[in-house]
């Protein structure tokens, strides 16, 4: 399984890492996982290539650039992109974004005959498939709703946990599936900031590696979701852990997993 953290950042510094602000996972090419970053991409050709969005949460850095993405594919007929989200999550983005004054009410602009974009509601850890992948959503510890996300493409599977303080669903599923390859897991806050991190629903280095512990050594551990600010302290304070099969994700490279 080909997966790729759409980069989100312009970048300005010469040899230095550019920060994650929104967080957007390419699968495959028509298959995504958040809106933050997708409608960034400068290769709009990739853009159009998007057939689903699977909504996370409805936080900012999820969904941002959803409504850019939704006005790139846009074409004449009826076919356009698929959102699937909680109906929760479907309710908070038509009252906050597709309202017509933030941006237009896609929804109700759309006919059979000419869509804009379609919205599918999904409920925890009912599979559903789209685009040859087996997705299955599953509860986390953040805001309200917060769906992390399984993928399985049928040989490997990918689970991405969201924003999540620590949580026990996720890992209780997780631990049912042989084939897991790999885990795309927040680190939001630094240590020093372990008391904000539980507040929010995040984790920081220290209640990570709990979360990391539920895993077997063999699974992969990307380390996401890094306060900008914070994000060399978290990778220093990641290291010292000395978690087995642990590293920071890097935005824009392809993994095969
Ligand atoms: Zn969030
Ligand atoms: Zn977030």
């Amino acid at each position: 399984m080909r997966v790729e953290l759409l980069p989100s950042s312009v970048p300005t510094n010469a040899g230095r890492a550019s920060p994650q602000f929104l967080s957007s996972y390419l699968i495959g090419d028509s298959l995504v996982i958040d809106g933050g970053s997708v409608g960034l991409l400068a290769d709009v050709d990739r853009q159009l290539a998007v057939r689903h969005v699977f909504l996370t949460h409805a936080h900012l850095d999820h969904v941002a650039s959803l409504p850019f993405l939704i006005e790139n594919a846009y074409t004449p007929g009826p076919d356009c992109i698929e959102v699937l989200a909680s109906p929760a999550v479907l309710a908070q983005i038509n009252a906050d974004l597709f309202n017509g004054r933030t941006w237009p009410d896609f929804l109700s602009l759309s006919t059979p005959q000419n869509t804009f974009m379609r919205a599918t509601p999904i409920e925890p850890l009912q599979t559903v498939e789209r685009a040859g992948f087996r997705i299955t959503p599953v509860p986390v510890s953040h805001s309200g709703d917060t769906l992390g996300m399984i993928v399985d493409d049928g040989s490997s599977c990918v689970a991405f946990a969201a924003d999540t303080g620590p949580t026990d669903q996720i890992w209780q599923e997780l631990a049912t599936r042989p084939t897991l390859t790999a885990v795309f897991l927040e680190c939001s806050f630094p240590n020093s900031m372990e008391d904000l991190a539980t507040k929010t629903g995040h984790l920081c280095p220290r209640t990570f590696a709990t979360q990391r512990a539920r895993l077997t050594d063999r699974v992969k551990v990307f380390a996401v979701h890094r306060k900008a600010r914070y994000a060399d302290e978290i990778a220093r304070e990641l290291a010292i852990l000395g978690l087995p099969n642990v590293e920071p994700v890097t935005p824009g490279l392809p993994y095969d997993l």
